[in-house]
């Protein structure tokens, strides 16, 4: 039998022998936000690392992801351990970005933080010959399902196929030789204690739309013309009038914005864009909701004579955290803290597209009280660097040495009796069958 306590105890003493330079690599890379699929420079300092630590990697993984590969004594099990590269925008924030405004109100900070203090515990504490399994360490693009006219530009150069980071690096096979996936994120301002595994979360679908009328003199033909605004509003009052019938246990979200609202005063609106999701807790949800949300914006098509194009894209899977997994998690970050201090899983109304990876491999991501203020707010910032930073890695390191020491039987427990929802064939069938254009114009 392998001394467990013994490699979790080495593993937490090389992180904390590198607790400044990780808080400081924190640090530096809140202070330079950027935004999903542009994040070459803190792509950059995750190579540096990795290379500092002599792991394998391969890079430019959708644009700017990284995987480096760990080797265990046998190779039972692949657990992976992720951090998601990019920020939001938020221009108003401290220290968002002047060009950008970029900032770092969702924490992935901490998460790069995380993955690099987890490299330096396994590597310099010596512990991957101590474990019959691989570990797999991954800094993914693009969690955030922002910026999306410039992320369907990529597409169409056939840079990327999907707008988020974890369903692009599925499509391009970087999952295939993971067996289980987990990562940390800063918890919301609601949630108590100081860890946690997250629950379930909503999915989403995505959708552009735009209403196309005839412009006029809005004062002296108004009747000549036809008011895509007009068109517009009806669409989303009719999306209202659909909200009765949303059942609480769906956990629906319809939030819509007007992107485009008209040209000149003076002048019929003739082109009148918005975007939504539409989000759930299960795809046949997500999928049902998005039904009545097309039919509605037909709906103010319809009655004004405009014509509409609902372009849908796929967003993510709601999550399906994997209960065994997270027992094995919640004993280890019991080892740090009282159970005063764990936090509970409960039901998350975001989206995540930590929820597609959980649809074909057990997951779980866990999540830190590390942070204060509003998610995506302007108050958003980092208020205990401890607890963001290192402690995620360190119960990271226990969580892995416990799955995958003597012959990596726990996490083969696990992947043995997973039955995933859908394989990846299905998962990505599933995404292309929510990419379409649809139109509706009048009989002319
Ligand atoms: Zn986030
Ligand atoms: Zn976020």
């Amino acid at each position: 039998m392998t001394d467990v306590q013994e490699l979790k105890n080495r593993a937490c003493m090389a992180i904390d022998a590198h607790r400044e330079q990780i808080y400081a690599l924190g640090e530096d890379i809140r202070m330079h936000p950027e935004l999903g699929f542009k994040e070459l420079r803190t792509s950059a300092i995750v190579q540096e690392h990795f290379g500092r630590l002599a792991i394998p990697l391969e890079a430019g993984l959708a644009i700017t992801g990284v995987k480096g590969r760990l080797q265990g004594s046998k190779h039972q099990a692949s657990v992976c351990f992720l951090g998601e590269l990019d920020s939001v925008l938020v221009r108003n924030h401290a220290d968002a970005d002047p060009i950008t405004g970029a900032a770092h109100a969702c924490g992935h900070n901490a998460q790069i933080a995380n993955v690099i203090a987890l490299a330096y515990g396994l590597v310099e504490g010596g512990i991957m010959p101590g474990l019959d399994g691989d570990v797999v360490l991954m800094a993914v693009p693009a969690e955030e399902y922002v910026e999306v006219g410039y992320r369907v530009g990529l597409k169409e150069q056939g840079l990327i196929e999907f707008l988020g980071g974890k369903p692009e690096l599925i499509r391009l096979g970087k999952f295939d030789d993971v067996d289980l996936t987990f990562m940390t994120h800063q918890a919301s301002a609601e949630q108590r204690g100081v860890l946690g595994v997250g629950g379930p979360s909503n999915g989403c679908v995505v959708k552009q739309v735009v209403y196309t009328g005839r412009a006029a003199h809005a004062g002296g033909a108004p009747h000549s013309g036809v008011n895509a605004l007009k068109a517009a509003m009806l669409g989303l009052q009719a999306i209202d009038a659909n909200r009765e019938t949303f059942r609480d246990d769906d956990h629906i979200r319809v939030h819509p914005i007007i992107t485009k609202g008209g040209e000149l005063v003076n002048v019929i609106p003739a082109d009148v864009r918005l975007e939504t999701y539409v989000r759930g807790a299960s795809t046949e949800a997500i999928v049902a909701a998005a039904t009545k949300v097309d039919r509605s914006l037909v709906a103010g098509a319809m009655a004004l004579g405009a014509e509409v194009e609902i372009r849908t894209l796929p967003g993510y899977m709601p999550t399906k955290p994997c209960d065994a997994f997270a027992e094995i998690y919640k004993r280890n970050a019991l080892q740090f803290m009282s159970e005063d201090d764990w936090a509970e899983p409960s039901f998350m109304a975001g989206s995540t597209d930590m929820g597609d990876v959980s649809h074909i491999m057990p997951v779980i991501e866990s999540r830190a009280s590390g942070a204060r203020g509003t998610g995506h707010g302007a108050d958003y910032r980092i208020a205990d660097p401890e607890v963001a930073y290192i402690l995620p890695a360190k119960v990271a390191a226990c969580t892995i040495i416990d799955l995958l020491a003597d012959g990596a039987g726990a996490a083969r427990e696990i992947i043995d009796t997973f039955n995933p929802p859908m394989t990846k064939e299905q998962y990505l069938a599933f995404l292309r069958s929510q990419d379409r254009v649809d139109h509706w114009h009048p009989a002319v």
